[in-house]
């Protein structure tokens, strides 16, 4: 008989994975691919571009569409320069608190995941359920839709999702989308005596970002839409979290780069920030290209992510609020992995255990309570397969 582990014991293996997004996360992959095979479970990969990274999924029960998919990621976000007490890739209980890098976001609930799908196996259920761990997932979610692209083509098609963000085990039925730019002002260095000869990288930068103040102060100023109105803030938002340039504070800067990202409301279109935002963006390089022709700015969308959008009686929620008995309306404001899960035609929905505040912090930890809890979640989804 191959070892059947507990989800405590299955995260611990998990967290002591080092998968920060930017390397390979197979080491895991590979594990979780040993210990459901053990259990004669079958499991399937999607590899990136590099085949340095890989998602997992799996199906249990009869061959048949709809099931039900728990859905996480393997990657963490890295602990550099952050103050841990312990090391963060073992996990250690200390006052009813699990602490590790990913035992909140999101190994804890990867863990009970691999847990319930071994046991749906062995028990015997007669409705599927399906397990997807994806990559990339801190770096924008840009590892879920190729992956779900697979999973359709591979697996019957499963009616509901739950991605297992945490949120201390309630439903959450809508978040913001985003979309993310980096930006590079290509300027022109001269002497800063003589600056109106040149294009400073940084004071055109200042533009754009001045547009988002602009941005961000008309989106207050209007009345919330009836989706908007959940949220807190109830408005879409952009924001610049990094930022560098120049080389001398009297030598106009040649260069500016940083990052802008919106997160946008899911009743807004997410493409007409887009082009608002590049028609802002056309503006200023007018501007600078009538001083310095060849000065431009270049720039590199990162990612666009789908926000998820209340779904009117939707499956998902339907069965997370009936495990729970959780009526209430939930939203949060990051984006997770369900929106692409809704784009991709299944109803979907985030629940899983855990505080988003614990999540990416030093000494990130989830409660021993709230493990269980996602424990007991697991127990009775099982009971009603
Ligand atoms: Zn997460």
């Amino acid at each position: 008989m191959p070892a059947r582990l507990s989800p405590y014991e299955i995260m611990e293996r998990l967290v002591a994975f080092p998968t920060v997004s930017r390397d390979t996360n197979l080491p895991l992959v590979d594990w979780v691919d040993d210990y459901l095979n053990s259990h004669g479970i079958t499991s399937h990969r999607y590899y990136n571009e590099t085949n340095d990274k890989a998602a997992i999924f799996a199906h249990v029960g009869p061959e048949v569409e709809g099931g039900i998919v728990l859905s996480g990621h393997t990657d963490v976000v890295p602990v550099d320069g952050q103050p841990w007490a312990a090391d963060p890739f073992t996990v250690i209980e200390r006052d009813g608190k699990y602490y590790g890098r990913g035992c909140c976001d999101m190994k804890g609930f990867d863990a009970l995941s691999i847990w319930a799908l071994v046991e749906a196996h062995h028990r015997g259920v007669s409705r599927p359920l399906q397990l997807a761990l994806s990559f990339d997932e801190e770096i924008g979610c840009t590892g879920a839709p190729p992956m779900i692209e697979r999973i359709l083509e591979t697996l019957p098609k499963a009616s509901a999702v739950i991605v297992g963000e945490p949120s201390m085990m309630k439903a959450v039925n809508a978040h913001k989308g985003g979309r993310a730019f980096w930006v590079h002002m290509h300027g022109f260095e001269v002497h800063s005596s003589l600056m109106h000869t040149g294009v400073n990288a940084i004071m055109y930068g200042a533009k754009l970002i001045d547009w988002a103040n602009k941005i961000n102060a008309d989106n207050m100023a209007r009345d919330p839409s009836g989706v908007g109105a959940l949220f807190e803030p109830p408005w879409t938002t952009v924001h610049v979290g990094q930022i560098s340039g120049g080389t001398a504070h009297n030598i106009t800067a040649k260069d500016c780069e940083f990052g802008l990202d919106f997160r946008i409301l899911p009743d807004e279109d997410p493409e007409m920030w887009r082009e608002l935002f590049l028609a802002k963006v056309a503006e200023v390089e007018a501007e600078m290209q009538a001083v310095v022709p060849e000065t431009r700015i270049e720039i590199t969308e990162k990612f666009g992510l789908p926000g998820l959008a209340p779904e009117h009686q939707g499956e998902a929620e339907s069965l997370v609020r009936a495990i729970t008995g959780d009526n209430e309306n939930h939203v949060v404001s990051y984006g997770t992995e369900a929106g692409h899960f809704q784009t991709g035609g299944y109803s979907a929905v985030v629940c899983g255990p855990g505080n988003i505040e614990q999540a990416h912090q030093p000494d990130e930890y989830i409660t021993v309570a709230q493990f269980n809890a996602g424990h007991d979640f697991m127990k009775r989804l099982l009971d009603r397969l």
